[in-house]
């Protein structure tokens, strides 16, 4: 299945990302059981005997091996899903995975490519005003917070008519230019850096949404088509770590944490799951933070391209084989 041009009946492209074992898998003698078998295959190779009911090849949109870079994950997987929004489609990408499969690793990649591939657009497009805006958010324990500014306060959401679901007081920086689009990016960074200290290791148990809007109008006196202005956003999107919504699952809603990470993640795989299926139906966007948020950028017109990032070692087959049911369903 290419990735087209956007029109009403396209689905999501799920893809997934196999990382080479580290040093620290190495070192406890961890071997990789998996394999990818063509580009869109992956199997299990070793059929443990206990293990024997679980299916042992899955197939997706794209596979990456562990030797394949971040610029090929970006081009086959992720690039035209985000240059739709040059032409008026919201879109997301997704990364998600247990904690230290490389979704971090994959999105920061990919948001770099995009960015870059995005200002390199419009430096083409002359014909064209552009105006671009970020804006950056974490959603932990179902609380949204702003990662443009330090020691951000809880946002609220609030319904607008036109506009749907909005993040009340969310900072919206004008772009001006690419060094300020660096500096920008790093102050994200920081404030999730500083979180993780702070929080006990949030990062693996936050989502983050960088969101980059781009508007543009024809000049009119370069452009036959005057007529047309364009208004569309990009969400990259560093899930929690999966292992939270299992784990939260197993313990019940003991947890107050767990059961909020449970309903945001778990939100988003029925959200995904519905919009797989077709357009019919409830789809339940309202059910946590993260899909109200999304809920412009994913189904109906927008593009959706899910990147599910797996360890290879033997330790975390469980948890490997979790986020292949969960790239299956989306497909
Ligand atoms: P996550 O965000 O899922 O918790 P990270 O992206 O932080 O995981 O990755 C965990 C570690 O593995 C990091 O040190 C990262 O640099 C490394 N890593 C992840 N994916 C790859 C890859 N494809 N190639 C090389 N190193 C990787
Ligand atoms: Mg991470």
């Amino acid at each position: 299945k290419p990735l087209g041009t956007g029109g009403t009946e396209e689905k999501i492209f799920v893809s997934v990302r196999l990382r080479p074992l580290n040093a620290k898998e190495i070192a406890k003698n961890n071997v990789s059981d998996w394999e990818c078998i063509n580009d869109n295959t992956i199997i299990f190779r070793n059929s443990l005997p206990e293990r024997s009911m679980f299916p042992t090849a899955y197939t997706f949109d794209r596979v990456f091996r562990c030797d394949c870079s971040t610029r090929q994950v970006y081009e086959e997987a992720a690039k035209e899903v985000v240059l739709s929004v040059v032409s008026g489609i919201n879109s997301s990408i997704f990364a998600y995975g247990q904690t230290s499969s490389g979704k971090t690793y994959t999105m920061s990649g990919i948001t770099d490519y995009s960015v870059a591939d995005i200002f390199d657009y419009i430096k083409r497009h002359e014909e064209r005003a552009f105006v671009l805006k970020f804006s950056a958010m974490e959603i932990y324990n179902e609380v949204v917070r702003d990662l443009l500014v330090a020691d951000s306060t809880p946002l609220r959401l609030l319904d607008d008519p036109e506009r749907g679901t909005i993040v009340d007081k969310l900072t919206e920086e004008t772009v001006r230019d690419w060094n300020h689009m660096q500096e920008l990016l790093s102050t994200c960074e920081a404030q999730r850096q500083s979180g993780e200290t702070s929080l006990n290791e949030a990062s693996s148990r936050s989502h983050q949404i960088l969101r980059l809007t781009i508007e543009s109008s024809a000049r009119e006196f370069l452009s036959k088509d005057s007529s047309s202005s364009l208004s569309a956003s990009v969400n990259f999107v560093d899930l929690a770590g999966s292992e939270r919504a299992s784990q939260a699952l197993s313990a019940g809603t003991r947890l107050k944490e767990g059961c909020h990470i449970n309903r945001s993640l778990l939100s988003l795989g029925t959200v995904i799951r519905k919009l797989s299926k077709g357009r019919n139906g409830h789809v339940p966007y309202r059910d946590s933070k993260l899909t109200r948020i999304l809920q412009p950028s994913i189904g109906g017109n927008a593009r959706t391209a899910i990147i599910c990032t797996m360890s290879p070692a033997r330790s975390y087959v469980e948890q490997s084989r979790n986020t292949l049911l969960f790239a299956s369903c989306a497909k």
